[in-house]
């Protein structure tokens, strides 16, 4: 059996992000850029007004002088004539000043009458006025390779004319979900089935991870129908089994996986719950084979599964992000294993984020995950945390 670090490492390695595409602006939230997306224009583009008020010449300014108004520039206009000395126009929030201006004159320092507008003070050359290229020249990076697209960077981008991106293809996860006790969501309970949830969590959390699914729905214990459903899934760049990786008479997964070629690179990790997780390669595609317990699937997912789709999406870094927190209550990994403990997850007085493991605790006791917000980690060395520990915490909102 091997490490949790171990088995992580052997999953990213030799992982590269997957080729570019071009997406437009507007689907590029959360996705990761391949290429650097460069400003299409200088920003302002143009000299602006910043104010509603009058374009006007700064030498011309002083208390009580009367400028004549000549026109006037709405946001969208241009202005072709140059505006005259002793004259003033009229300019709105936005729209281009006219050649000859040099300074704006806000609405509420001026008094118009009868065809003239008197500044009531002086005002020095660029009042008002923000200078085309200021924030921005044409051609400066605004989003480098590597970098996430937050809503803020999307934001500079559209206000810096770029309708599309270079960004790293979403990887693909084909699914399978195996057991025949399997009964559908919220379908009515029957004798002797349970209802599926893995399928569920794994295509949440994948698509969190920026996957697309393609779910091939849920099979029943059968060696053919897993074999034929491997070897359709094998196509993606993750596949991942739910359930029958275990040794018993159902289990049909493992000799699936060997009969269509994908080659082990590891099989049970000193993790609890999750330890008989299997994983293996065909060519560049990488296949997991989850234990079926609830809480197995979450903690392998959010373990190993997702940082293999952030490093295919093109994450710079893509390790699970543990927090650190304090327990709230003593706490102790069991046989040797790191232990995700369901927890529930609070800031405490001082802003450290404690950590309560549920009184369950299990990898079938699913009803402890309604009272959690993620996984406190009692690491597998050592043998007690008292309350008051400090702990690592992974949360699963
Ligand atoms: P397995 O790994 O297939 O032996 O399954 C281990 C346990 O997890 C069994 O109790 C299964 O009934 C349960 N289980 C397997 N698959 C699922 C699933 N998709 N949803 C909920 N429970 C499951
Ligand atoms: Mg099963």
């Amino acid at each position: 059996m091997i490490s949790i670090e171990r088995a992580l490492e052997l999953v990213l390695d030799g992982l590269e992000p997957l080729g570019p595409e071009r997406v437009p602006l507007a689907d590029a939230a959360g996705r990761v850029v391949a290429e650097p997306a460069a400003s299409a224009v200088d920003l302002p583009p143009f000299d602006r007004s910043a104010m509603d008020g009058y374009a006007v010449r700064a030498a011309d300014t002083a208390p009580g002088v009367a400028l004549r108004l000549a026109g006037g520039v709405a946001a969208g206009e241009v202005a072709v004539a140059t505006l005259e000395p002793g004259t003033a126009a009229r300019i709105s929030t936005g729209a281009a000043i006219p050649p000859g201006a040099d300074a704006v004159l806000q609405s509420e320092l001026a008094e118009e009458t009868d065809g003239t507008v008197a500044p009531t003070r002086a005002l020095a050359p660029g009042t008002h006025i923000r200078v085309r290229g200021e924030d921005l020249t044409q051609g400066m990076v605004l989003a480098a390779a590597g970098d996430t697209l937050t809503l803020p960077r999307i934001s500079a981008l559209a206000s810096a004319g770029v309708g599309e991106v270079a960004v790293h293809r979403r990887p693909r996860l084909d699914l399978i979900v195996t057991g025949s006790e399997l009964l559908p969501l919220g379908a009515p309970p029957e004798p002797g089935r349970i209802h599926e949830s893995n399928g569920l969590m794994v295509r949440l959390l994948a698509a969190r991870a920026g996957a697309e699914v393609v779910d091939h729905g849920v099979i029943g214990d059968d060696r053919e129908a897993t074999v034929a459903a491997v070897s359709e899934g094998l196509s993606g760049d993750v596949l991942v089994v739910s359930g029958g990786v275990s040794v018993g008479p159902h289990d049909h997964v493992k000799p699936a996986f060997e009969a269509c070629g994908v080659d082990e690179v590891f099989w049970r990790v000193r993790i609890k719950p999750g330890k008989p997780l299997w994983f293996g390669r065909r060519g560049d595609t990488l296949v997991f084979g989850l234990p079926g317990n609830p809480l197995s699937t979450i903690v392998c997912s959010a373990v190993f599964i997702d940082p293999a789709l952030r490093r295919l999406a093109g994450e710079r870094d893509a390790r699970p992000r543990y927090e650190a927190g304090r327990l709230t209550r003593a706490a102790r990994a069991s046989d040797g294993r790191t232990e995700y403990l369901t927890a529930a997850l609070r800031p405490g007085a001082d802003g450290v984020l404690e950590a309560t493991p549920t009184d369950r605790q299990g990898s079938h006791m699913t009803g402890a995950l309604g009272e959690s917000d993620g996984f406190a980690i009692a690491p597998e060395d050592i043998d007690e945390l008292p309350a008051g520990a400090p702990v690592d915490v992974l949360r699963l909102g």
